[in-house]
């Protein structure tokens, strides 16, 4: 039996999960299964919110009245915890990475719109943002508030229970619709959903592989970062859990020029999607996985996702990231 930590009911689960009826049958005997983690909510939507149900409960438990995060300044974690701390009379500071925009739009717009405190910290200066991060919480403890500082991305260890609860509903999914996927595919950023979804998995025992496609670093990165959540997830919540046995399986290739950057192939790609199936991924995270997914599948046995007949695809979310991007996508 698994002795849950504290956690708030904010997203809307369980998620949806639907076969991509038509994009499957341009992949030779490949089902595509999407597990619409974009539904978990409205402004709220995407993966964040089911490791912030965790940190969130775990500020509240340590009497916080303030959340601070980080993120780029499009980023859908920092977005997801402005609108829950406003939901839950928290108050939220914001550190973004670089200077602030002319135009406020998409997440950051949202972050505007929440009445988050925002402070912008230059890509230059940007390795010492939780440095920075311990300086507000000094400050708020002065102004008489207690500040809880959430790690990029909500990947820590608290952060990490939010894709093993995410597994045992995925377990139920695959009992229910009688499919017995081969793998397991998501974007991998700061590696708590990737992270989450490797212990889940094996705590549940779904019989699959977790495909991580990163969209920023490159696997050392992850297959560090992950065990060292995984060891202080241990720790901390007294698991068993045989932190030898599981497998990082992290596929490289698909980052492009950079984290945040796309190329015309993953504006191609959530074209072809959005057209085929009425599905939308954007061109930060799930665009650049499903790309490579795709990509993946198509060389058969000689691919990384090589014996695939049923994938299950977590779609993370990331649409309000679409938008100031639209430039990039091209109609004739
Ligand atoms: C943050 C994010 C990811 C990556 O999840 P991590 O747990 O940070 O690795 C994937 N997709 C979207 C849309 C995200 O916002």
């Amino acid at each position: 039996m698994i002795e849950w930590p504290p956690r708030l009911k904010l997203a809307q689960l369980p998620t949806p999960i639907t076969k991509l009826e038509k994009f499957s049958q341009r992949l030779d005997g490949v089902n595509i299964w999407v597990k619409r983690d974009e539904l978990t909510g409205t402004e709220v939507s995407g993966n964040k919110i089911r490791k912030l149900e965790f940190s969130i409960a775990e500020a509240l438990q340590q009497s916080c009245d303030t959340l601070i995060t980080c993120g780029g300044v499009q980023s859908n974690h920092c977005r997801a915890t402005a609108v829950l701390g406003v939901r839950l009379g928290l108050k939220v500071h914001l550190i973004l990475r670089g200077e602030r925009p002319q135009t406020l739009e998409g997440n950051l717009l949202m972050d505007y719109l929440s009445g988050a405190e925002i402070s912008y910290l230059p890509q230059s200066e940007w390795r010492r943002h939780e440095e920075l991060a311990a300086e507000l919480q000094n400050q708020y403890l002065a102004d008489g508030n207690k500040a809880f500082f959430i790690p990029i991305g909500a990947s820590d260890e608290v952060g990490l229970w939010g894709y093993i609860a995410a597994c045992e509903e995925l377990k139920q999914d695959f009992e229910r619709l009688e499919i017995d996927p081969e793998y397991i595919v998501t974007a991998t950023g700061s590696g708590g959903t990737q992270g989450g979804l490797i212990v889940g998995a094996q705590l549940f025992e779904l019989d699959c592989q977790i495909a991580a496609f990163n969209v920023s670093d490159d696997a050392a990165y992850f297959e560090n970062k992950i065990r060292a959540d995984v060891t202080l997830w241990k720790q901390r919540y007294k698991q068993q859990f045989d932190g030898e046995q599981f497998k990082i399986n992290t596929i490289e290739g698909y980052v492009g020029s950079g984290y945040g950057i796309a190329g015309a192939e993953i504006f191609q790609t959530i074209k072809e999607l959005a057209g085929s199936d009425g599905i939308f991924l954007d061109p930060v995270y799930t665009g650049k996985a499903f790309h490579g997914m795709v990509t993946e599948l198509r060389k058969g046995e000689e691919g990384r996702l090589a014996g695939a007949r049923d994938v299950v695809f977590i779609h993370t979310g990331g649409l309000f990231g679409v938008f100031p991007q639209q430039q990039n996508f091209s109609f004739d």
